[in-house]
């Protein structure tokens, strides 16, 4: 018995959005190619966006262990500057928050399949290893991954950065001198964010360009290690993870377009938009298209509706987010650094700047208002 819904993937995205079907006693199958709980490159900092659709969906993060980060310090060399940041986020591990999702969208009644990778799909359905499955409607929330016979379609340039990700076991000192500070080293052609995201474990996520250190996690362990902060954070701390994960050449500032696919398609998450991880609103946004296209679902909007008030949700987030990247990556940093240090509440200003807005289409479709709000709304 195949359900009405697919959905692709069991990232935020996915589960989120298998969650809310669920919830709302829509039949759906969820299926995730990793047959359990695992990382994802991520700086695993959790904006306030996306607490606030956490908890909708009943969700505590600190109950998952998550810790407040309410500070920002920017470091280049042996200089750095400090600000309060102008919200709490939190650090927290992917593995234990995309893996609670999935448990709550299976206890809520989807059927999550695991160690199932979806191969390709067309307009008929899905191949899978497991078989072909025919759904009404399909969530498309693989990631960065894009899959055969769903592309995205005309993605643009993809970015010449290496993601890495890898968490330490660090010192009691160590613990206590990041606080509640999410880090962020500048290099020649990227950075490193250093956060907590539970007691004495740091999460280190870098976003690099290639060259300069050979695009090997070892090769850029020997370049961050000759920086002097750097150095000081890992200075007895040890790898907690069998190996890092990491992705590259993704099409960073990608925004998908109405009318592009098919119309039972709905792609949420990095599918459906590919923001900067400089200003750590991915999750957020791979929450609110999940909410958004449940609703847009629920209400008979279908996908094309989903995708233009998407577009629109996130479209401006991604650009100021996509400014901020450039601007990292020009030789004029020291200047900015310079500048920084002058000023520096322009970091919780810039922290405030990218943030996702607060249009909220899933709400507006769940808690419709009088007859006019609705036109106003409408976004055709
Ligand atoms: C370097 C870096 C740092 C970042 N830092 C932050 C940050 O600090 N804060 C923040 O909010 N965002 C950050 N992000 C962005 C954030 O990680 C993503 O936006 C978010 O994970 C998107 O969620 P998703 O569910 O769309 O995709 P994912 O979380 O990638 O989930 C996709 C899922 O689909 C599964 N899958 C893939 N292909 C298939 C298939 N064919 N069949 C079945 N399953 C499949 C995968 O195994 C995976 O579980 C960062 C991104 C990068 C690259």
């Amino acid at each position: 018995m195949v359900a009405p819904v697919a959905v692709l993937g069991g990232g935020l995205a996915g589960a989120s959005a298998a969650l809310r079907l669920a919830q709302a006693g829509i039949g759906v199958d969820l299926f995730e190619r990793q047959a359990g709980p695992h990382h994802k490159v991520c700086g695993e900092f959790l904006s306030v966006e996306a607490q606030r659709d956490l908890h909708d969906l009943g969700f505590d993060p600190l109950r998952l262990g998550a810790v407040p980060i309410e500070r920002i310090r920017v470091v280049r060399g042996t200089k750095s500057v400090e600000s309060r940041l102008p919200f709490t986020a939190l650090g927290i591990s992917r593995e234990v928050l995309d893996q609670a999702l999935l448990d709550a969208a299976a206890r809520a009644g989807a059927h999550v399949h695991r160690g199932v990778k979806v191969v390709a799909m067309d307009a008929g359905g899905i191949d899978t290893g497991a078989g072909r499955f025919c759904p009404e409607t399909v969530f498309l929330a693989t990631g960065k991954h894009d899959l055969r016979g769903a592309k995205r379609p005309e993605p643009g340039a993809r970015g010449d950065e290496i993601g890495f990700k890898m968490h330490w076991r660090i010192t009691a000192e160590q613990d206590a001198e990041l606080g509640s500070a999410i880090e962020l080293v500048l290099l020649d052609g990227g950075y490193v964010g250093l956060q907590r995201v539970a007691a004495r474990v740091m999460n280190v996520c870098a976003l690099v360009r290639r060259e300069g250190f050979g695009g090997s996690w070892n090769g850029l362990l020997t370049a961050i290690a000759r920086e002097p902060h750097v150095a000081r954070r890992l200075d007895g701390a040890s790898e907690m993870l069998r190996r890092p994960t990491s992705i590259a050449a993704l099409p960073y500032g990608y925004v998908h377009r109405p009318g592009d696919d098919r119309e039972s398609l709905y792609r949420l998450g990095d599918q459906a938009a590919l923001t900067a991880p400089l200003t750590g609103d991915g999750m957020a946004i791979a929450l609110r298209s999940a909410a958004l296209a449940v609703a847009c679902h629920r209400s008979g909007r279908g996908p094309l509706d989903y995708t233009r008030i998407l577009r629109r949700e996130v479209g401006g987030q991604v650009r100021r987010a996509m400014a901020l990247h450039r601007l990292v990556g020009l030789p004029v940093l020291p200047l900015t650094l310079g500048l920084l240090r002058l000023h520096p509440s322009l970091l919780g200003r810039l922290a405030a700047a990218t943030r996702l807005g607060r249009l909220d289409g899933a709400r507006r479709i769940d808690r419709p208002g009088p007859p006019g709000a609705e036109a106003a709304f409408s976004d055709r």
